[in-house]
This record gives structure tokens, C-alpha cells and sequence, in this order.
């Protein structure tokens, strides 16, 4: 009998050991009617706090009005939390949400208007869990429930009334509104009808000429990716725009009045060629670490570039004289003296000068070595011995580079310091 009950205390624990942590959340849902929008958690246990995953500031306090008697949002050891006020457990909390724009320090906006009434839903948002977030934290049942005339725009799918999935890691990009979203030969977009149509035109040319650039050098992608350019009126002088990349999606806003008369045209379409690479760089961007962002930074840099080039049929001009500019930035913001990852850390641009210039080094060093495609043979070596299990970082990357060359790479230092190859071609 002694030996069944051990047996039967190994097995449980054995179970408990594989389970996935559980955020004793049932299920996050988020509404819209025509008196606005709102956030109801539901849980498994009543708890006496939920903490967000991400707490990029304190904004939530301001912008969530509780539905749900003796709960408030506070900050707590560094996070904004959900807690009860009088210390009794709840087993659901709801709020009413301020759904306009608002920027977040190093973190997407939670709602990107479109002029038309639409909306983007950055989900990750929302994610909580019962107490405190661990590692172990990184899957979320979500739903969203219509009581307007709007749709869902989920993964590619389009869905009325109420949609139930189950969200993960960094969350999504969802679209709730009426614009019927456009499909282009490998990408859907729903663009803002606010947005000049110069641009409008010059995206619907252009994009599906950076999609098979990008496919005929790494790959066709797992599935069909969504792209939104969104626009809102903002208050106040305040005008900018803001972009960034999620699994399977690509989006960019731009706010207030100012900011769509500065529209850069060039530029824009520079940032969906740099953010749509990073859609294509799968496991090497997957498990990736901001220390190290140098590595997929730099790359899609240089592979933006290299389609521009391509493109214009600029033969390397344009890359040689980026790759010029960004050594100059690089060395001025980083002292020899110093590890990069103290540089990157103060001041992230250097992952993008840095980057750029290391990539386009080993990209020239691949090509003289009889690589023809430099870069995105990299890219593919580096991605598969990162989905084999090698962390995603300097040494990764660099053994990459050895199996390809047969050499061992300079180090990252040595890679800035080179003079400017005059032999990149794209
Ligand atoms: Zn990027």
C-alpha cells in the first residue's frame, strides 16, 4: 500500500511538474456595443489580485474605469495590477476602456484607431494572471463579443458576434470594424481610406513586389500575413507615427492632423521593407533576446536595402553608402572600451547601425567565399540551428557563418572596424 501511495505521489507530481502554468484565467473578453468598449476577466478561483504581464507604465489606472465593485487597478513591485480593495477574493472583474490612441514606452499602442471608426487590438494587453506572472505564464483564452454591426479580423478569418481563441506569448494584432480588408498576391491589408492616396497606390505596388523578394530569397511564409496602416485625429498638437511587427503582421498609425502631411512616402515604404524581412526570419526573430538585437536588427537592414537596390537596379550603390552612414553612427556611440551589450542597452539605435554594418561585412565575406545569396544563406543556416535548440545569439550566429565559410568570423568589433567592402552586391 506504501508503494501505490508513493507511486501514486510520484505521478501527481509528475503531472503538476508538465502542466502549463495556469493563470486561473477562464476567459478574457473583449466587447464592444454601441456605448463603447470593455474588458471582463473571468476566473477559474476567485483571487484577491491579477498581475499584467506587461506593464510598459501606469496608464491602465487612468484608462480603465472599473465595472466591478471593491476592485481597483495599482501598481505593485514594479507592474500594474488588478486588486481587491478590501482584501475579499473576486472571481471576475470588468472595465470600461478609454480605446483612443496612446503611445507606450517600448511597447505598442493597446488601440489603434482607423478614421472610419475601426480599430486595432494589440491583445497582449489584457494577458494577467492570478497573483503574480511567471516564465512559465504564456498562454491566454480570449474572446471578442460584437454587438454592432462590426466584424473581427483574427488571423486571417473574419468572424461577427463572438469569437473564442487562445492568445499567446506577445499576442496579436486584431481588427475590429467594417472595412472590408484587401488581398493582395500574398498579404491581406486593411489601409485607411485617411491616408494619402499616393500612398495608398505606392503600398498596393509595392508591397507584393517586397513580398516576393523576400519569398524567392527565404522562403515562402507559413501563412498569409495581414498588413494595417491605420490614421487617428489626435488630441493636442501631438502628431508622429508608430509601427511594428507581430507574427503575421506588419502595421504602422500614424496620429494627428500634422502627421499625415509630413507623410514620408520613401520612408514608409523603407519601414514595411525593414518590419516585412523581420516577418520572414521566423525562428532566428522568434527567440531572440534584445541584448542581441544587433543579429536580426542589422539583418533586416541589410535586406531591405539589398531589395531596394535590386528594385532601383542601383547595382550596391544604395547599400554601400547606408552601410558608410551607419559605421560612422556605430563607432561614434560605441567607445572600444566597452561591451556592445552595455552600448545596445543605453542606446538601442546602435543595434541598427552596428548591425548593419557586421551584416553587410559577413554578407560581403559570404559572397567572396562563393555564397551567392551572403545574407539570407545566413539567415537560413542561423534559423536552423536555432529551431535545433542553439540559442539565438553572437555565437549561434557566427557558427553559422563558420559552416558556410569553413572560417571562423572576425568578432563583432573587428566586423565595424573593417573599411566598408566595395564588393557587396545584392
Ligand atoms: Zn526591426
Amino acid at each position: 500500500m506504501r508503494y501505490f501511495i508513493a507511486i501514486a505521489v510520484a505521478i501527481l507530481a509528475l503531472l503538476l511538474w508538465f502542466a502549463p502554468a495556469d493563470s486561473q484565467i477562464r476567459l478574457i473578453t473583449l466587447s464592444k456595443s454601441d456605448l463603447g468598449w470593455t474588458v471582463t476577466y473571468q476566473l477559474n478561483e476567485p483571487v484577491t489580485q491579477l498581475e499584467f504581464v506587461r506593464s510598459p507604465n501606469e496608464s491602465r489606472a487612468a484608462r480603465w474605469q472599473p465595472l466591478t465593485e471593491n476592485i481597483e487597478i495599482a501598481w505593485r513591485n514594479g507592474s500594474e495590477v488588478i486588486r481587491s480593495k478590501n482584501g475579499e477574493a473576486f472571481s471576475e472583474a470588468a472595465f470600461i476602456l478609454d480605446a483612443t490612441y496612446t503611445t507606450l514606452p517600448k511597447d505598442y499602442a493597446p488601440f489603434s484607431p482607423f478614421s472610419d471608426g475601426g480599430m486595432l487590438i494589440h491583445t497582449a494587453r489584457f494577458f494577467a494572471c492570478a497573483d503574480q506572472c511567471g516564465a512559465a505564464h504564456h498562454e491566454w483564452p480570449m474572446a471578442v463579443n460584437l454587438t454592432t454591426d462590426d466584424y473581427l479580423l483574427v488571423d486571417g478569418q473574419l468572424l461577427l458576434d463572438f469569437h473564442e481563441w487562445l492568445d499567446r506569448d506577445s499576442g496579436r494584432a486584431i481588427y475590429i470594424g467594417s472595412q472590408p480588408p484587401e488581398t493582395f498576391s500574398a498579404l491581406v491589408a486593411i489601409i485607411d481610406p485617411a491616408l494619402p492616396s499616393s500612398l495608398r497606390q505606392d503600398m498596393i505596388t509595392e508591397l507584393p513586389m517586397i513580398m516576393s523578394y523576400y519569398t524567392k530569397q527565404l522562403g515562402a511564409l507559413s501563412q498569409t500575413p495581414t498588413l494595417f496602416a491605420s490614421y487617428s485625429d489626435f488630441d493636442g498638437d501631438y502628431y508622429g507615427h508608430q509601427g511594428g511587427v507581430l507574427p503575421h503582421q506588419v502595421f504602422m498609425h500614424w496620429y494627428g492632423e500634422q502627421a499625415l502631411k509630413n507623410v514620408d512616402e520613401q520612408n514608409t515604404l523603407w519601414f514595411f521593407a525593414h518590419e516585412i524581412a523581420h516577418l520572414f526570419q521566423g525562428a532566428g526573430l522568434k527567440y531572440s533576446n534584445s541584448d542581441e538585437a544587433w543579429i536580426h536588427e542589422g539583418a533586416a537592414e541589410l535586406m531591405s536595402y539589398l531589395y531596394s537596390d535590386t528594385k532601383l537596379a542601383r547595382s550596391n550603390q544604395l547599400v554601400q553608402d547606408a552601410v558608410r552612414k551607419a559605421q560612422t553612427e556605430c563607432v561614434a556611440s560605441w567607445p572600444a572600451s566597452e561591451p556592445f551589450i552595455n552600448v545596445g542597452r543605453v542606446n538601442f539605435k546602435a543595434h541598427y547601425s552596428c548591425g548593419l554594418v557586421a551584416n553587410a561585412d559577413l554578407h560581403a565575406q559570404l559572397q567572396a567565399n562563393g555564397v551567392g545569396s551572403g545574407i539570407f544563406a545566413l539567415w537560413e543556416a542561423y534559423s536552423t540551428m536555432v529551431s535545433d535548440g542553439e540559442p539565438a545569439n553572437s555565437e549561434t550566429y557566427f557558427a553559422a557563418f563558420e559552416q558556410l565559410t569553413g572560417y571562423a568570423s572576425m568578432s563583432l568589433r573587428q566586423l565595424i572596424d573593417r573599411p566598408v567592402s566595395a564588393s557587396i552586391a545584392p
